[in-house]
């Protein structure tokens, strides 16, 4: 059977390589969204590390300055920055932030008065041609504040180097997220997240890629093994804000009550792993196109969510759908409505909606609303 302690275990990992990183006299970037350019940020030399807020205990410290009113996430990502309690944010040299939702953007104007931050302007449109000039505009912006505070250049070569390696990653790691298509793969949401979400503490991506091939090998080995055997248990599909260790809560009451997450749609699941950046032609352009096709509810129209939920339903044959927003999160919240006609109208599927935040205050409650679900979904 496989070890995934390399990856339940891996922000201990990371902060032994960032502390070497850092003694070489090298910059390490702080990033918040799936929209930052990781492919841009590491052809400058720079490492960028997420320091996305999963976490409760922050969240006190947030709220001396932002309204308690603000999602989860916010809060505690600013909790850990005023009270530098997370290891992570105190490497960081720097932070790249967008302009995603109001709450971030307003947050970011209180953070930069602790570390140099720089903040890309995300059209809140996919569509036209402006909108994508502006975002790439953007990214050559950021080259030169990564240029300022690493001393290095981005080359084409370079360039084109990372988006290759990140286009691998994301590939390794989609292939490993796919077999959960499978009933007979033994790995349970809470391990899936754990992988999923090592992703974004990588200091070395080649000796990551190593580890990421490791695991499919052994996981395809033990699907085709005489012992593996169907799980048979209801598969669900998570969607909506982003979950992590920390603000795991639903995925963990799902499981324990017998059902199964089979995939997660939301961004720190398969919306970070889709999409390759286009290996030819110009690699701005490319980068921009990209990542401006996000599917994040602060886009609208937000079409490419829908279409995603639809393909992740086929392929892994959901049973059923829960979309878990955080209190606070107008966007994903508002979103659900839409996302709960198209699921339960359009492709006729079971939809749960959660509002909850990062405290264990509603469990019980939240216990009870799941379990009624998936009786009704089985
Ligand atoms: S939900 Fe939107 S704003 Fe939040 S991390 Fe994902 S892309 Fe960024
Ligand atoms: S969960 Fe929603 S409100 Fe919170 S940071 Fe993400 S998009 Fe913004």
């Amino acid at each position: 059977m496989m070890d995934l302690k390399f990856f339940t275990n891996f922000s201990e990992h990371s902060i032994a390589d960032l502390n070497e990183w850092h003694e070489e006299g090298k910059k390490i970037a702080g990033i918040y969204c799936i929209y930052a350019p990781v492919e841009l940020i590491r052809a400058a030399g720079i490492i960028p590390i997420s320091l996305c807020g999963k976490k409760q205990d922050p969240i006190k410290d947030a709220e001396k300055e932002l309204p308690p009113s603000l999602c989860p996430l916010i809060k505690a990502s600013y909790g850990y920055a005023v009270t530098d309690t997370c290891p992570f944010f105190s490497f960081s040299d720097i932070i790249v932030a967008e302009t995603t939702c109001d709450g971030k953007k307003k947050m970011y104007e209180l953070m930069q008065k602790i570390k140099p931050l720089h903040l890309m302007h995300l059209p809140h449109t996919q569509n036209g041609q402006a909108a994508l000039d502006y975002w790439k505009a953007g990214l050559h912006e950021l080259e030169e504040f990564l240029y300022e505070h690493s001393g290095i250049k981005v080359t084409e070569e370079k360039l084109r180097e990372c988006i290759r390696q990140e286009n691998l990653l994301r590939s390794e790691l989609h292939e490993i997220m796919r077999l959960a298509t499978d009933p007979k793969s033994p790995l349970s949401g809470s391990e899936l997240m754990a992988v999923q979400e090592s992703k974004s503490f990588t200091v070395y991506p080649e000796s990551y890629l190593k580890a990421l091939r490791k695991l499919r090998g052994e996981l395809e080995a033990h699907i085709a093994s005489p012992e593996a055997e169907n799980n048979g248990q209801l598969r669900l599909m998570l969607t909506g804000c982003p979950v992590g260790k920390g603000s795991e809560k639903v995925i963990r009451i799902a499981e324990e009550l017998g059902a199964r997450i089979v995939c997660m749609e939301n961004c720190t699941g398969l919306k970070g792993m889709t999409m390759p950046v286009d290996e030819q032609g110009d690699p701005f352009e490319a980068l921009a196109k990209r990542y401006l096709q996000i599917p994040c509810s602060c886009m609208t129209p937000n079409p490419g969510r829908f279409e995603s939920i639809r393909e992740m339903i086929d392929t892994f044959k959901v049973d059923a759908v829960i979309d878990l927003t955080w209190t606070g999160c107008h966007t994903y919240n508002a979103e659900s409505t839409l996302i709960s006609r198209f699921t339960e109208e359009s492709l006729d599927l079971p939809f749960l909606h959660i509002e909850t935040d990062y405290s264990e205050s509603d469990v019980e409650q939240l216990r009870t609303r799941i379990e009624a679900f998936i009786e009704l979904s089985q």
